[in-house]
């Protein structure tokens, strides 16, 4: 048996000019497979530099993280980056689509910057889960903010991730894309047995979605 998140002993440090920031302090917990992990703690207590760390875009100054039994601070760099590339998820609050792309341009590109096809079938149904069919030509200026980030998220799923790492991925949505947006994260949890850990400020959306929450403070885990 191995759970599928294994974090030891995480600590970060940051060099701030002539300080030093420790942003994460003897971090330790683990995560099952399919489980929704939600992360909560005030701002500037070491959420997003430890979500950075899980999907493998930045790397700790001590500690390991084991994904699936393996330490990925050990892989090669090219081993890293297909890690980080195709297994982490990682959805942030600000995204980024290609405003001269289509909605389906935009959801292929990152698999085509990968050198991966996504077969029509994938996103005919990426499409149908994101209710973006009749939208799938459109332009992202031609989108809301609630759709533009579906685009978003649907780039990411058609990758195929094995685990989602999302950093207040509603923060700034209007409330009804904020309660579809959580609808959708919920399905896919559920529907794809995907491993989630979610940085949320709001209690409400932790209480409907997560199995768990850790409490970060200061850059430690102050409650598991
Ligand atoms: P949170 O997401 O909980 O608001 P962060 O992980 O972004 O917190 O930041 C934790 C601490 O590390 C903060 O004090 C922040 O200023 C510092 N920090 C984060 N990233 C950097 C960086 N690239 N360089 C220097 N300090 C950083
Ligand atoms: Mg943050």
């Amino acid at each position: 048996y191995m759970p599928i998140l294994n974090v030891c002993n995480l600590c970060k440090t940051y060099q701030a000019g002539e300080a030093e920031v420790k942003a994460l302090d003897n971090v330790s917990f683990t995560v099952e497979k399919g489980e929704f992990v939600s992360i909560i703690g005030p701002s500037g207590s070491g959420k997003s530099t430890l979500l950075h760390i899980l999907a493998g875009i930045d790397r700790p100054t001590s500690g390991k993280v084991y994904v699936d039994g393996e330490d990925i601070y050990a892989k090669s760099e090219k081993e890293l980056a297909y890690y980080r590339r195709r297994k982490a998820g990682l959805i942030y609050q600000f995204y980024n689509l290609v405003l001269t792309l289509t909605v389906e341009e935009n959801i292929t590109l990152p698999c085509r910057l990968d050198k991966k096809k996504t077969d029509k079938e994938t996103l005919d149904r990426l499409l149908d889960t994101l209710e973006m069919k009749e939208r799938r030509s459109h332009l992202p200026s031609q989108l809301s903010g609630g759709q533009q980030r579906r685009v978003a998220f649907a780039g990411v799923l058609a990758m195929r991730p094995t685990t989602l790492v999302l950093d207040e991925p509603v923060a700034g949505l209007d409330p009804a894309s904020r309660t579809d947006f959580l609808d959708l994260i919920k399905q896919l949890h559920e529907q794809r047995n995907l491993t989630v850990v979610m940085v949320s400020h709001n209690m409400n959306d932790i209480a409907l979605l997560a199995d768990r929450m850790l409490v970060m403070h200061e850059g430690e885990v102050a409650f598991v």
